[in-house]
């Protein structure tokens, strides 16, 4: 199991997976790091037939945009390829530094 890091902004609370100098919120500047959980809901997804070349050899693939417990969205392969579903619940089981954060059907 693996943790995406997330950051928080301590005046109004919103989240972001990248660090920025400042809340697009509220434009408050202290913005602390936390771990996200690793469970989300697939928000949307899509299964590739017909991939860009460097990913030729991995079809078919399904990329789902996963919505994240803590309210972010994050974007990643899913390992079912076949059991996409909107609102299906997911665990984010690795990340690939290539192919960045794969997940897999929750099933806990
Ligand atoms: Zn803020």
């Amino acid at each position: 199991m693996h943790n995406l890091t997330g950051y928080k902004c301590i005046s109004c609370n919103k989240v972001f997976t990248q660090h920025n100098n400042y809340c697009v919120e509220c434009v408050t500047t202290e913005l602390t790091e936390f771990e996200l959980s690793p469970v989300g809901n697939i928000h949307s997804w899509t299964t590739i037939h017909i991939p860009p070349s460097r990913y030729k050899d991995d079809i078919p693939y399904t990329v789902i945009l996963v919505e994240m417990i803590d309210g972010i969205k994050v974007m990643g392969l899913l390992k079912e390829i076949n059991e996409a579903k909107v609102g299906k619940k997911v665990l984010l089981t690795e990340l690939d530094k290539d192919r960045g954060p794969l997940f897999s059907v929750y099933t806990g």
